[in-house]
């Protein structure tokens, strides 16, 4: 099974994610017990099998044998600590994903025996199986592919697992060419390729043969399992969802392949959820409203991953703005500004470069220096902290900037607004002793709490990131274990205080500190990593950085990053998706709309909207040629909150009709009291 889909790089130059619906994640709180697969294990006295233990009930798709995943058939020895895996559980439902990889593998060369095997890992949501076949697949294809799958898994085909050596493997994939480069690196198989630690890993080789109620066998693959017991436990509640290029082992120096993405759930009600979902974050889509509501595009000349904003969307981004600027003030911090570009001897000094330039855009050379676009803000937020002598009494010292970075994401990772090349980040660094470090955490914290509450998001969890504990990987991250542990005691500390679920990412911490992130849920569910929190000893030891404490000796400030929308741009995307483009009054770029009944009021009803613009109310008056039905349609398409209506009645009685957004209606509203209700909603914050 390959590792976390979700994962992100561990480095805070690492884009904001965007996790899809329901990620089937581990969700252990920290403080549970961590080994929970031999606590709830039952022990067995006598040899047996998983199928004699759990063979009775369907919904058990595979075992834990003293902690490791197996198929349900294999044998358990006597004295082991056995534990079922239902279906439901996220280790079973990667079992049901992946076998159901297998049987698209085997419809696919039965339709095309040419075809050649990749790999075939489940996913977040699904799974894929890559493919080297002549032309792409289309849309009947894989249509015609579904079919083909639904027959072999209503013939009830079991996984039969073959132990092989690796000799007997290459005769026998010989003409699998990608099975024989994974055989070829083996345990190394999961740093070669995402995912292709599903087929090959430490140990022995084993074969995975598919074998019909007669006894023949169907097909077979190189994988180390395990599966269900039968493919008919796939039942319907499987899709073949789309198809796309993909280049073997994610280089473009290698071939590219066909990959299949397809989904399968333990039932056809979370298979229909599941599609439901996706209808509905389709028509969420941020890029999809954006264009509709004239808030932003990306234009061509510009490049991939640069967004325009209209003047609809600069609205949103200046409220934005103006409140985080507000707030940030308000919770001490003073605002600086710094250049785009930088020498790039000033990454160096950060540890950024060499490390992490291929994240950054290539230098550019001038008067025979190399200038570098900036990645992040923090070092030259530490030149203003070291431009003079720093003393006790001036700590925590905040300093806060729209920062605009720029990174280079690949073409095929760059997504509207939530993945982009050029992004604007809400960005701080805290100066503080070690002793006022927990302190500041904590102020943080509240403070991106109480700012994405604002913003409508309230249903959060929040990640605790550090670094890779092992092997090679542990060297990407600089400073002692005993830094490493004290600064991530006091996150976890922080974090525990908070009450909020918190969730462990080993080796997601960014290489010069551990992090939170605050994770929230969308409207429809959906996570998104927002603010950042980052405890840094790296950073200001690098750079010199020093104040003279009480005692007159010279000490090493500690350096806490955090961004609190992270970047303006993903922020108002995940906005667009989460108020599906319906925002709140105090955010909305038209606060209220004018619709006169007929063209004899639109005088009447412009006196009324110059009085709220007087109020610094966001206005606009439908003066156009269309009829009035005509009107209320477009207005409502336009999700505007407030949609004021007048006729004759409503004049004579110094009075306007509200339209609201949900289509209900309120009649001879005195125009004081209108003006009151709007200005209320808006400062309140109030959805609508
Ligand atoms: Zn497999
Ligand atoms: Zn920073």
């Amino acid at each position: 099974m390959p590792g976390n889909p979700n994962r992100h790089p561990p480095t805070s130059l690492s884009p904001l994610q965007f996790p899809p619906a329901s990620a089937p994640r581990r969700r252990t709180p920290l403080s549970a017990e961590q080994d929970s697969t031999t606590a709830a294990g039952q022990r067995v006295d006598t040899p047996t099998t998983g199928t004699e233990l759990f063979g009775g009930d369907r919904r058990i798709v595979a075992m834990r044998v003293d902690g490791e995943l197996q198929d349900l058939f294999r044998e358990v020895p006597a004295g082991a600590s056995v534990e079922p895996v239902p279906v439901d559980s996220p280790d079973g439902v990667n079992v049901l994903r992946h076998s159901t990889a297998h049987v698209l593998a085997q419809a696919v060369q039965q339709v095309n025996p040419d075809a050649k095997l990749g790999i075939g890992p489940p996913i977040t949501d699904g799974f894929y199986y890559d493919f080297d076949v002549e032309t792409p697949f289309t849309p009947e294809d894989l249509k015609a592919l579904e079919k083909a799958m639904q027959k072999i898994i209503n013939e009830g085909q079991t996984f039969h697992r073959r132990e092989i050596s690796d000799a007997d493997a290459r005769t026998e994939l010989a003409s699998e060419p990608y099975k024989l480069e994974l055989i070829g690196l083996k345990s190394k198989a999961g740093e070669a390729a995402e995912g292709a630690d599903a087929e090959v890993g430490e140990g022995g080789l084993t074969i995975y043969d598919n074998v019909r109620r007669d006894g023949t066998v169907a097909w077979g693959d190189l994988c180390r399992g395990p599966h269900l017991p039968s493919t008919k436990l796939i039942g319907n509640a499987f899709k073949v969802m789309r198809s796309a290029a993909a280049y073997w082992r994610g280089s473009e120096k290698n071939p590219q392949l066909q990959r299949i993405y397809g989904t399968a759930w333990p039932s056809k009600e979370e298979l229909k959820a599941y599609l439901d979902r996706l209808a509905e974050a389709e028509k969420r889509d941020h890029r999809k409203l954006g264009a509709e509501l004239d808030l932003f595009s990306f234009p061509e000349e510009l490049g991939s991953g640069l967004p325009v904003f209209h003047p609809k969307g600069g609205v949103i981004k200046r409220e934005m703005e103006d409140y985080v600027r507000r707030r940030h003030i308000e919770e001490g911090f003073q605002y600086v500004g710094t250049p785009h570009i930088s020498k790039d001897g000033l990454f160096h000094t950060s540890g950024h470069l060499p490390y992490y330039a291929e994240t950054m855009f290539p230098g550019m050379e001038l008067e025979g220096a190399q200038y570098r676009l900036k990645a992040m803000n923090c070092p030259m937020h530490n030149l203003i902290y070291s431009s003079r002598g720093r003393s006790y009494r001036e700590l925590p010292l905040r300093f806060f900037e729209f920062g605009s970075v720029y990174r280079y994401e690949k073409s095929g990772v760059v997504h509207g607004l939530t993945r982009v090349r050029g992004m604007t980040q809400d960005d701080s660094h805290s100066y503080v002793t070690a002793e006022q470090a927990p302190g500041e955490i904590r102020h943080l914290l509240g403070f991106v709490l109480s700012l994405l509450r604002d913003f409508g998001l309230d249903d959060f969890y929040l990640e605790l990131s550090t670094r890779d504990t092992e092997g090679d990987k542990k060297d990407k991250f600089i400073g002692t274990d005993e830094q490493w542990e004290t600064a991530t005691a006091i996150l976890e500390q922080v974090a525990t205080e908070s009450g909020l679920e918190l969730v462990p990412d080993p080796g997601g911490a960014a290489f010069y500190g551990p992090k939170i992130s605050v994770q929230a849920r969308d409207a429809i569910g959906r996570t998104w990593q927002m603010s950042t929190i980052q405890y840094d000893f790296n950073q200001p030891h690098r750079f010199g950085l020093e104040f003279q404490a009480s005692d007159g000796s010279r000490q090493e400030p500690v350096m806490i990053h955090s961004a609190k929308f992270g970047s303006i741009e993903r922020f108002l995307g995940v906005l667009v998706e989460h108020y599906a483009g319906a925002f709140p009054p105090w955010l909305s770029p038209v606060q209220v709309l004018g619709v006169p009944v007929a063209e004899e009021f639109a005088p009447y009803l412009q006196d009324v909207l110059d009085t709220l613009q007087e109020k610094g109310i966001r206005v606009e008056l439908d003066d156009s040629d269309d009829r009035f039905p005509k009107k209320i349609r477009n207005a409502s398409k336009s999700k505007v909150p407030f949609v004021l209506i007048a006729g004759d009645e409503d004049r004579t009685a110094g009075a306007v009709s509200f339209r609201y957004r949900d289509g209900s209606q309120r009649n001879g509203v005195p125009v004081a009291e209108a003006v009151e209700e709007i200005q209320a909603a808006i400062a309140d914050k109030r959805q609508v």
